[in-house]
């Protein structure tokens, strides 16, 4: 019986882990820098966790959650995004009895029963940024700011940032009055989604990826044009500091993402190198209800979900930094056992080593080092182990190095 994967999971592999590493480490890098704390949260919880915030008309819970039973008959889900597990989180744990904001960072793998296809699979990654307790549009802008400059550290300088406000309840409830009379002059033309959503939660039939659908909508009212004093005034501050920053951005009033839970600024990444297709690289926005909606107290917030899986397709490797590897090789008349000091010393003084655990002869493992892509090598012959020095060779070059290893 040969196993195979299940459909939408993928095998990463030490090549290409290493650009995962390098993502990670850019990404916990500008989370430090911007006083973020890591927070590490289940992979599974209450499904009602999920159907109460990220809402049970999204397609996310409608049509994707993985959800079962376990053996006491819990009702569970694996986590199909990021900031419910985190809120939860935060209201269990009184953090935000605790000085505000709270920043809080995520690597979370999430699971979505999707149609897969590049950059789109059942199993995925998220880098994730929350910040509790800010309510005003600096706090928009800053989390912005970081999205931009991660992307640029690991060298995405080329995609695009939308922006909407999708107001408050208050002008939502005006602007879907307004959406729903207009889905009602255009009944017969809808898909099958989007006549449930006009009933439902107009404001989702925005997000509708059907052409059709997309078409009738380019002459639907604009969310911008229904927007209260306040949450006009909020925009527009975000915006300034935005410009201010030098992070530039598209006006999209049609933006407004799959989750229930936004209130005032969302905002996407949206990148066009998959395939010629466009891609959401990171997504987020503000979600000032969500914690009281699962049983917190009120309280502001903002995030992100960054998509690593599409990430890690346009990071530039150039930026990478790949330690040379060191290969200790053992002349045929010198035993394996002996260079496992050497090895070590090696080791611990931070070089990447590898020796031969093969018991090759001395030839083969000139081959072998060259098949490995060693980039220094040094030889262990009865010579060196009497005189207790090593000379290292740079195979690159050909040059033997001015310094010598004493152990
Ligand atoms: P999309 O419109 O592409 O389906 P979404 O609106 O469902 O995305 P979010 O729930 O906002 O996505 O998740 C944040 C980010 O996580 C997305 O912008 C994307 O980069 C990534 N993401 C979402 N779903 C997947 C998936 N199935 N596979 C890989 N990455 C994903
Ligand atoms: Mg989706």
């Amino acid at each position: 019986m040969n196993y195979q994967k299940p459909k939408g999971t993928r095998d990463i592999l030490p090549q290409t882990a290493l650009k995962w590493q390098f993502m990670e480490e850019k990404a916990r890098e500008v989370a430090r820098l911007n006083n973020y704390g890591e927070i590490r949260t289940p992979t599974f919880e209450d499904s009602a966790l999920y159907l109460r915030s990220v809402g049970d008309t999204s397609d996310i819970v409608s049509k994707e959650m993985y959800e079962f039973k376990d053996k006491a008959e819990r009702n569970l889900a694996l986590r199909p995004e990021g900031t419910a597990g985190v809120v939860r989180a935060v209201v269990e744990n009184g953090i935000l009895n605790e000085a505000l904001p709270a920043k809080l960072y995520y690597f979370s793998n999430c699971f979505r029963y999707e149609n897969t296809q590049k950059g789109r699979y059942r199993e995925f990654s998220q880098f994730g940024l929350e910040c509790f307790g800010a309510e005003n549009p600096e706090a928009d802008a800053e989390l912005i700011i970081m999205v931009d400059k991660y992307l640029r550290s690991v060298g995405i300088q080329n995609s695009t940032l939308l922006l909407n406000s999708i107001g408050c309840p208050h002008c939502r409830a005006e602007f879907n009055k307004a959406l729903r009379e207009f889905a009602s002059k255009h009944t017969d033309e809808w898909c099958v989604d989007c006549k449930r959503r006009a009933v439902e939660n107009p404001l989702r039939m925005l997000d509708c990826k059907k052409d059709s659908c997309q078409d009738i909508l380019k002459n639907a009212p604009s969310i911008l044009d229904y927007l209260c004093p306040e949450c006009k005034e909020h925009f527009a501050k975000v915006q300034a500091v935005l410009l201010s920053a030098g992070v530039k951005f598209i006006l999209d009033d049609r933006l407004v993402r799959g989750l229930d839970y936004y209130t005032k600024t969302v905002f996407e990444f949206v990148h066009e190198g998959f395939d010629g297709k466009t891609l959401t690289i990171a997504a987020g926005g503000r979600y000032d209800n969500l914690v009281e909606q699962i049983g917190g107290k009120s309280c502001p917030a903002i995030g992100v979900g960054i998509g690593l899986d599409r990430v890690v397709e346009l990071v530039d490797e150039s930026l990478m930094t790949k330690q040379g590897l060191l290969f200790v090789a053992n002349m045929d008349d010198v035993e394996v056992s002996k260079i496992i000091p050497i090895a070590t010393l090696l080791r611990n003084n931070g070089n990447k080593v590898e020796i031969n655990l093969n018991n090759r002869s001395f030839k083969a493992q000139m081959k072998y080092a060259n098949t490995i892509g060693a980039k220094y090598l040094i030889v262990v012959g009865q010579a060196e182990l009497e005189q207790r020095q090593l000379k290292v060779k740079n195979l690159e070059t050909g040059e033997y190095l001015n310094e010598t290893i004493k152990f």
